[in-house]
């Protein structure tokens, strides 16, 4: 596969890192859409985990938001960890792989171990899950999937609630904007835990 950059990253400024991991990752998920009515580009979501993590969570450590921006390339797109360890460091790729599912399960499975496996994540890895609810809950609210009925969609926001619960006390102000989020959800679904 073609990979756009390959720039050393230890001697480089904090937006090179950014930079680089943009132009990996839109090319990585360069034939996928979000699966919304408005058929976003991936690369938008993406965009927007890395976005709240500055903007709201006052992340400012350059291989967080790298690794924010890279965070669904293992479990979407045909790349391998040694790759991301390659291009950016053992510590970017340890935090893309913590936030991954393990593609070979069942998808039921898969949410229950998030669910399970929530509290114990490091705490940058939290952040990163933190902000990629809060980016799909927006999407669930504002662009939801086509084919997802209203059950499926306050289904998917009950349990992110639930995933989060297991990750509070690391970065209030982006729990509040998922808070937020969910208050929106709640307009709609009244009985959400
Ligand atoms: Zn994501």
């Amino acid at each position: 596969m073609h990979t756009p950059l390959l720039i050393p990253l230890d001697s480089l400024h904090p937006v090179d890192w950014l930079l680089a991991a943009l132009s990996f990752a839109a090319e990585r998920h360069r034939d996928q859409r979000r699966k919304g009515v408005l058929h976003a580009p991936y690369i938008n979501h993406l965009i927007e985990v890395a976005h709240l993590l500055w903007s709201v969570g006052g992340v400012r450590d350059p291989e967080v938001l790298a690794a924010a921006i890279l965070h669904d390339v293992l479990e979407d797109t045909p790349t391998a960890p040694e790759e991301i360890n390659r291009l950016f460091g053992a510590r970017v790729r340890a935090l893309v792989q913590e936030v991954s599912d393990d593609k070979s399960l069942p998808q039921a499975e898969r949410k229950r171990l998030q669910e399970e496996h929530a509290p114990y994540l490091t705490p940058d890895a939290k952040l990163i899950k933190i902000a990629d609810k809060i980016s799909n809950v927006r999407s669930i609210l504002e662009d939801p999937p086509e084919q997802w009925s209203d059950a499926r969609r306050r289904e998917y926001v009950a349990w992110a609630v639930r995933v989060v619960a297991g990750m509070r006390g690391i970065n209030p102000a982006l729990e509040a904007e998922f808070d937020r989020m969910v208050e929106r959800a709640r307009e709609i679904w009244q009985d959400l835990p």
